[in-house]
């Protein structure tokens, strides 16, 4: 029988794969369900899209639920997610107790199957309450946040911290954004599948006629930035900055592509401010991709000569590392988990400004061969850092020691 794993070998050796399975191995048989609240677009549901498979691959019987909402919900959830990333919101309590009762209500769908796993993983704010509701639990809980919480407005954490306490354990990207809780912290960061249709090798044939659909010039310099219309995303920062870097390099052009994930209700509003900024410059495209485009992405990214991701707040950004898997320099903005991949004159350049981004623009398209150079220490640096099979290793590893941690001495096989 062959395994979906085996076909990692060839990326990131055979010794890897071979420590997955023996970790796995205490585990057989185990129930662990992951929650989070869309199946399509954003970081979360493109980690899970894979997570699970392989997790089923190793013996273990995962399951991905997805919790549903009304416009309300999702309302209150994404104002829930921008002051739990600073902002200075205040949450209306019709919308905190319509919050709760959308938990109530999925929590009646799913309690057979979460009461009865043997691990539960909660992703985010959105369906974090489910634990209250499902008493009668069996197995181990653990949030998982991908946010940028570091510096949360208080009100906002106190209301979701209510929740969260009661979990085994919690999970943060970077350790700036733990908090205190009062049960073991575990540091994760996000990953990328180098097999899936948004990261493996493209022909160049299909490169070729993505470029011709959307009109890119192949003469032309290529900066992209790939993200959801969001504001923390600074989609008008790159377009400040791409205009700032006209000065220097007149005949630039730029990508703005992206979608709205089902559970962000902000999408077309920032759309609108970008069409506005854009002011029909033939040389930016912006571009609204349906939440299956990983191909398409895929193509853009390895199209542009350098990627942005301008970010204002951000949990990890997996577009950050995807570039950097296609070689790409980064220019990301100085926050969050671009922090962790991004390393000035090694794989990008950290920014704060669109005078900064630009000066960046400008330094890396004068100076091809840095920029080549770092085009393969960027590759580099996910293979040993941020490809899935490391993620799937710290899940089994946190796995084992919340069943396992008061053993003396465990066995591997
Ligand atoms: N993405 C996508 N379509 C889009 C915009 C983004 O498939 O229109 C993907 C992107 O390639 C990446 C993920 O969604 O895999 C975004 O993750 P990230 O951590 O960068 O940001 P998030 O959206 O989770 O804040």
């Amino acid at each position: 029988m062959t395994h979906m794993l085996d076909a990692y070998a060839d990326i990131v050796g055979a010794d890897v794969i071979r420590h997955l399975r023996q970790l796995a191995e205490p585990l057989q048989g185990k129930t662990v369900v992951h929650v989070n609240s869309t199946r399509r677009g954003g970081g979360v549901a493109e980690i899970l899209e894979k997570m699970v498979p392989l997790t089923r691959d190793l013996g273990i019987n995962a399951h991905w639920e997805v919790i549903t909402g009304d416009s309300e919900f999702f309302q209150c959830t994404k104002s829930l997610h921008n002051a739990l990333q600073g902002d200075r919101l205040t949450i209306p309590e019709t919308l905190l107790d319509h919050y709760q009762d959308v938990n109530v209500q999925n929590a009646q769908q799913l309690r057979p199957i979460l009461e009865e796993a043997d691990f539960v993983f909660i992703h985010d704010p959105q369906p974090a309450a489910l634990l209250k509701y499902c008493g009668k639990r069996k197995g181990k809980w653990i949030w998982r946040s991908h946010i940028d919480a570091s510096r949360p407005h208080r009100a906002a954490w106190r209301f979701l911290e209510q929740f969260v306490r009661g979990y085994d354990a919690s999970i943060f990207s970077l350790p700036q954004f733990a908090q205190t809780l009062p049960h073991p912290e575990y540091i994760v960061s996000p990953s990328i599948d180098p097999l899936s249709e948004k990261n493996i090798d493209l022909p160049l044939a299909e490169l070729e006629s993505v470029r011709v659909r959307f009109g890119i010039d192949p003469e032309l310099p290529l900066i992209a930035q790939i993200s959801r219309f969001d504001r923390f995303k600074d989609p008008l920062g790159v377009i400040e900055a791409y205009k700032l870097a006209r000065r220097f390099i007149p005949r630039l052009q730029l990508v703005l592509a992206g979608g709205g994930a089902a559970d962000d209700p902000e999408a077309e509003a920032v759309l609108t401010e970008v069409y506005a900024a854009a002011d029909d410059d033939p040389n930016i495209k912006i571009l609204v991709l349906p939440p299956d485009a990983h191909r398409t992405i895929n193509a853009l990214q390895r199209l542009a000569d350098i990627v942005i991701q301008k970010s204002t707040k951000e949990g990890f950004g997996l577009t950050v590392t995807e570039a950097m898997w296609k070689g790409k320099p980064v220019i990301g903005g100085d926050t969050g988990g671009i922090r962790l991949q991004v390393i000035n004159f090694q794989t990008g350049f950290l920014v704060n400004t669109p005078e900064g981004a630009a000066l960046r623009i400008r330094y890396l398209f004068n100076q091809p061969k840095k920029a080549r150079e770092m085009g393969i220490t960027v590759k580099n640096f996910v293979r040993e850092n941020f490809l899935i099979t490391r993620q799937v290793r710290e899940h089994l590893t946190l796995m084992f020691a919340l069943q396992y941690g008061s053993a003396d001495r465990i066995e591997l096989g």
